[in-house]
């Protein structure tokens, strides 16, 4: 025990506590203190000493604060000789002050969701409605599992340049759990093979309509196993045998209706294009054809339908894409023409349909050319595109040209590289990628102060800790087991059955799976280098171009160190966008045509006020689409070109011309679902979106409805509102023609 010879209780001193409660002053609790910190070492303090030193500076003053009395004590310690008590008592004293803020910051976040405060972290992800139960249950989850990840699982070298923004660790509260980003999903296999559903062993569908069925469950149930979008690549080709399966089953089903004598005879074909079978039994085929044509019709329906009101995660549709254009066949042709029909339909009922989001692959020989076979299926997709936005176009001869090899886009912009298995075979679908990690470039730029050594070796720097995250983890990732996610690792969604016990490595490993290296604001790059843009300058063009070559070569070197699947990924940045421009505000101040405008510009896109027609558009982001070929798109903006196809194709041919991959076509598709009234309405910045419609006067936000695709996606606005600076890039956009 100690002696209690300095003891100013009592008198006039008040001192405020951390809740603001007022407190006598009493000695004894420094006392305490140092004797706490004092036991961990081999000082033998004099105690008195320190605590006359400390109550001396109290002297005279009516309140003080703790964290005074505390900074006397430390500041005492420090000047003293015991050295290693006054160490201790700071660092006792600074990990009770992490512990009272991060209990703090917990309770805060439980506050701001339950009080229903529309903060800007549920803003974060526009593919979730605000305000709901529902979604206050998922951003519970969600902001929980980002604290805990930040505070317990992301090493802390990650988690400061992540917090400075230096870069961006996309989706981090997904650490908590080993799940990945997107998928080619091979639901192919899955159906070939047989796998378990819930308590059902689902065998191979016979029919089209049960197969999309199926499909629609496999999605449902993988959209909570991953956190990124599904892709569900060639629906034309792999799922035509179903639709040849019912048309057997119609054929049969005539057969029984009609009593007719049916026998097989040499050489002919249960085909609806088998000339045999037709020119024989031409009233059989003709109504098992028209009965087939309204199950793949209906079918196209369901999935549409499911697609848009299934809700995982929340409130969330899951991000699906599917893809299209290839199959030549009939029943692949029957497919295409319906997917495009129902899109069309649904178009005139209630507008632009958000899920599922289309791909049409667009290839010479195929479809691009009047003399192809497919060209009537093209020109139907762009009256569905010039109408309701989807599809979009990919070109997948441009791809191989670029990359190598040809893949559907996984989710709204993913691209996987080419890999081949062991037998040689390039395999692109059953494929995945891990998440991303995002380099801040524009402050790279306005940190080097236009000195390009300095920005070379900045940008360095951050790519090889970008590197590194995305690196850290893949092998937190691959050390899942595949029970631990039984569907979809030994159910076959990547096209294969792990054994239970066994890790998934096999799954990502080798450049099998992609680590995604993302980056955003080429555009604020180049403006704070040179003064100049994309738009009107060859320099500012050949820098750009110089930018991403380089961190191409770095990829590179990263492929060759790991053996791993680094990509270069044009970040669909959705809230990043206005993320890292308020934070470079902050620590920069404002900087005119950087920093200023509220937002940075996507990937290597043109500035978005820049006045340009969509061919000029073209002409310049097919020099950079090309570079980074971990995901891309690219998007023009022209008024509605639904009375002019004409145009709409012109646009196509010139971004098949020259290089580029993948392109969407925006424009208005606002609509009104009380007079089908459909236009564009005037974006303001009020996040209210209380809009009218200007037909019929109808302003029931959920009637009128404003649709702007955010990153890949489509977005319901007054659903789901975007973070500001998304809002402020999107009324910034001009039309290019
Ligand atoms: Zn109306």
């Amino acid at each position: 025990m100690f002696l209690v010879k300095v003891n100013i209780k009592g008198g006039n001193l008040k001192v405020i506590k951390r809740d603001g409660r007022e407190a006598d002053f009493d000695s004894r609790l420094i006392y305490e203190a140092i004797i706490g910190a004092n036991y961990y070492t081999e000082d033998k303090v004099d105690l008195d000493s320190i605590v006359i030193k400390v109550t001396n500076k109290l002297v005279g003053k009516d309140v003080v604060k703790v964290c005074e009395i505390q900074d006397a004590v430390e500041h005492a310690l420090m000047v003293s000789k015991y050295k290693a008590t006054a160490k201790k008592y700071i660092e006792y004293r600074s990990e009770r002050d992490r512990v009272r803020e991060t209990k703090n910051k917990w309770a805060k976040i439980g506050i701001d969701i339950t009080s229903g405060e529309d903060t800007e972290s549920q803003r974060e992800n526009s593919n979730v409605p605000r305000g709901t139960v529902t979604t206050q249950v998922e951003m519970i989850k969600r902001l929980y599992s980002k604290e805990f990840a930040n505070e317990f699982i992301l090493p802390t070298k990650y988690k400061e340049a992540h917090t400075v923004g230096d870069i961006h660790v996309h989706d981090s509260a997904e650490l908590m759990t080993k799940v990945f980003n997107c998928a080619l999903i091979d639901y192919k296999y899955m159906f070939d093979n047989g796998f378990q559903l819930g308590n059902k062993w689902i065998e191979k569908p016979k029919t089209l309509i049960t197969a999309m069925n199926v499909l629609v469950q496999v999605v449902q149930v993988q959209a909570t196993l991953q956190f990124g979008g599904i892709t569900l690549e060639s629906v034309d080709e792999h799922l035509g045998e179903y639709v040849l399966g019912s048309f057997k089953k119609h054929f049969y089903n005539a057969i029984e209706d009609l009593e007719i004598e049916f026998n097989s005879m040499e050489g002919m074909e249960l085909h609806p294009d088998d000339e045999i079978l037709k020119s024989n039994f031409p009233k059989l085929v003709s109504i098992a054809t028209r009965h087939t044509k309204q199950e793949v019709y209906k079918a196209c329906k369901l999935l549409s339908y499911q697609l848009n009101t299934l809700q995982v995660r929340g409130e969330s549709s899951p991000f699906v894409t599917i893809g299209y254009g290839t199959a030549t066949t009939w029943e692949g042709r029957l497919l295409q023409e319906c997917i495009l029909q129902e899109r069309l339909d649904e178009f005139d009922k209630s507008g632009v349909q958000e899920f599922p989001k289309h791909l049409f692959s667009v290839r010479s020989g195929v479809n691009l050319n009047k003399e192809d076979t497919n060209y009537d299926i093209y020109k139907k997709a762009m009256k569905t595109s010039a109408k309701t936005c989807y599809p979009d176009y990919i070109f997948p001869e441009n791809q191989e040209t670029h990359t190598g090899g040809s893949a559907y886009y996984m989710g709204c912009r993913s691209l996987l590289s080419p890999w081949e298995n062991e037998k040689g075979e390039q395999v692109y679908r059953g494929r995945g990628n891990i998440g991303v990690c995002t380099v801040n470039l524009p402050r790279i730029a306005i940190e080097s102060g236009k000195d390009k050594v300095k920005f070379w070796k900045l940008l360095e720097e951050r790519l090889d800790l970008t590197a590194e995250v995305v690196k850290w983890r893949y092998n937190r990732l691959i050390t899942l087991k595949a029970k631990e996610a039984p569907f979809t690792y030994i159910g076959g969604i990547f096209g294969m059955q792990l054994d239970p016990e066994e890790t998934i490595e096999k799954v990502f490993a080798k450049g099998r799976g992609t680590l995604s290296i993302g980056y955003i604001g080429l555009h604020e790059v180049v403006l704070q280098m040179l003064g100049k843009e994309t738009a009107t300058s060859e320099e500012a063009i050949n820098f750009q171009l110089e930018v991403l070559n380089f961190i191409n070569s770095k990829i590179e070197v990263y492929k060759k160190d790991t053996g791993l699947g680094y990509g270069l990924y044009s970040s669909p940045s959705e809230s990043l966008t206005d993320r890292f421009c308020k934070l470079d505000y902050a620590k920069f101040g404002s900087i005119k045509g950087i920093t200023d405008k509220g937002f940075y510009i996507n990937s290597y896109h043109v500035n978005t006020e820049a006045a340009i027609d969509p061919f000029t558009k073209i002409d310049i982001e097919s020099n950079f689409q090309k570079l980074a070929t971990g995901g891309h798109i690219s998007t023009v903006e022209v008024n509605n070109l639904s009375g002019n196809l004409e145009a709409y194709e012109q646009i196509l041919k010139h971004a098949h011309d020259k290089g580029l991959m993948y392109i969407g076509v925006n424009s208005p598709w606002d609509f009104c679902k009380t007079c089908h009234w459909t236009g564009e309405l005037e974006v303001s910045e009020d996040t209210d979106y209380n809009y009218s419609c200007p037909e019929c006067g109808e302003d029931n936000s959920d009637k009128v409805v404003l649709t702007r695709r955010l990153c890949g996606y489509l977005t319901t606005m007054n659903k789901r509102p975007p973070v500001e600076g998304r809002v402020k890039e999107i009324i910034s956009r001009v039309k290019h023609g």
